[in-house]
């Protein structure tokens, strides 16, 4: 079939339809597309979506494809390629205006010579606006300002019917609540505005340790309701032992020649304070922090391999119940050489994403075990995805909900 597009590009050769067939994830096996459309303009797309639209075919936008169970992938559909679409347009004070295929660091890369950041950026910078946004965009900093989709001042779109539209909380709110964690099915976002705010230059990251895991989860809510630090994030850590630790990554942003204080920030926790560490980077390092490791994981060859990722939101007055539950069944052969276990605390006063599924409570703690697993051994992709089903299950019984979920199930 001919798809008519006036200035882009379609392509059904068979190595473009084996890309948008993978994706970070490599745990589908999901029918390939009918191809792949690379626009030029918003013409382009908007004339393909009027026109898959009239022949009910499925066209899913798609820009750095770290998805990690095809969200980006369309089986017997049109996968349109988003990431020629990435130019950082405007900066004007507190905003800035760029296309979706932008990955966020480029995003900051133009705003921080300017002495502005967006409030709350991903762990891994090279994720897309579109991509994130399609999703929530969580982090660190998701405590005091929310999720990445509640920093948006305005989108322009083309719906699903192929109308070019601008929305905002303002003008067409349905429109926009319905395109933030929209998840590509919503419409396409072309262009967003992001909000922006002022940069410090240093970071100074605080690690806690703590054996115990409900001390870790107290002064975790302690730090999140306080508000002390800019960024906060925990990890569990399985020992050789067959234990786990825990650590709390608390980090305040300053600017030389103010520096954080210590005693306020740190009072009354209880974690093991003869091990606490202490170090500091620039603020754009500090953001950046994955990318000596992503370097290392790409020279083994695991970056490349499978991502059986599991990403929950529990509710607090389960979490620590389900935590350990889960943890207990976790082994360090099953998370993987470059596998981590994420838990830190959520506010939901603080989100304001409609779509965004939290659970019921005031406090929610994200889980995330991102595992990953040899490339070709099914075997063990098949146990983590058969663990990360049970944990699922636990944790939908509890009240639970699940981030990042199977949009084809
Ligand atoms: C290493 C790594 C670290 C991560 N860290 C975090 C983190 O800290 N916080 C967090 O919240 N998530 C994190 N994620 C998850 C990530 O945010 C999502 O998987 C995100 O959707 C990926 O963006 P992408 O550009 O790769 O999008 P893709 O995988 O290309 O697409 C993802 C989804 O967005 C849709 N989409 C893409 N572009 C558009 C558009 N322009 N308009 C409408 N829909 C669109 C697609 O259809 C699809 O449903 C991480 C993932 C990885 C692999």
């Amino acid at each position: 079939m001919a798809f008519p597009i006036p200035s882009g590009t379609f392509s059904d050769e068979e190595d473009v339809l084996a890309w948008a067939t993978d994706d970070f994830g490599r745990t589908t096996t999901l029918p390939r597309p009918l191809g792949v459309v690379r626009p030029d303009s918003v013409d382009d797309i908007s004339t393909l979506l009027r026109f898959a639209g009239e022949h009910d075919i499925p066209v899913v936008p798609r820009a750095e494809g770290h998805s990690t169970a095809g969200q980006a992938q369309a089986p017997d559909g049109i996968v349109l390629d988003l990431r020629g679409f990435n130019t950082v347009h405007h900066i004007a004070g507190d905003r800035v205006m760029v296309e979706a295929g932008a990955r966020w660091s480029q995003v900051l890369e133009a705003t921080l010579p300017l002495g502005t950041t967006p409030p709350v950026l991903t762990d891994y910078m090279d994720l897309s606006v579109g991509g994130t946004l399609s999703v929530g965009g969580i982090s660190g900093a998701t405590h005091r300002h929310g999720l990445q989709t509640d920093n948006v001042v305005e989108l322009d779109a083309v719906t699903p019917a192929g109308a070019v539209v601008t929305c905002s909380p303002e003008a067409n709110p349905g429109l926009f609540d319905a395109l933030r964690a929209g998840r590509g099915r919503q419409g396409v976002i072309t262009r967003a505005t992001l909000r922006l705010v002022p940069a410090h230059t240093h970071a100074r990251r605080f690690r806690l340790h703590y054996d115990d895991l409900g001390t870790f989860l107290t002064d975790q809510r302690t730090l999140m309701t306080e508000g002390r630090f800019h960024h906060l994030q925990g990890q569990a850590k399985p020992e050789p032992d067959g234990t786990w630790t825990h650590r709390i990554d608390a980090v305040a942003y300053f600017t030389p020649p103010t520096t954080p204080e210590q005693q306020r920030l740190l009072a009354g926790l209880v974690d093991h304070r003869d091990t606490l560490e202490i170090s500091d980077s620039t603020y754009h390092g500090f953001q950046n922090r994955m990318a000596t490791d992503v370097k290392l994981l790409r020279t083994l060859g695991l970056w490349q391999g499978p991502h059986p990722w599991l990403n929950l939101l529990l509710p607090d007055h389960a979490a620590e119940q389900v935590l350990t539950e889960a943890l207990a069944t976790l082994t360090p052969a099953g998370i993987g050489q470059a596998g981590v276990v994420l838990i830190y605390p959520v506010p939901r006063s603080r989100i304001h994403t409609p779509q965004f599924r939290l659970p019921d409570t005031p406090i929610a703690f994200l889980f995330s075990v991102l595992r990953s697993t040899p490339p070709h051994d099914t075997p063990a992709l098949q146990t983590a995805l058969e663990s990360n089903h049970h944990l699922r299950q636990q944790t939908t019984a509890a009240g639970g909900t699940v981030y990042l979920g199977d949009i084809h199930a």
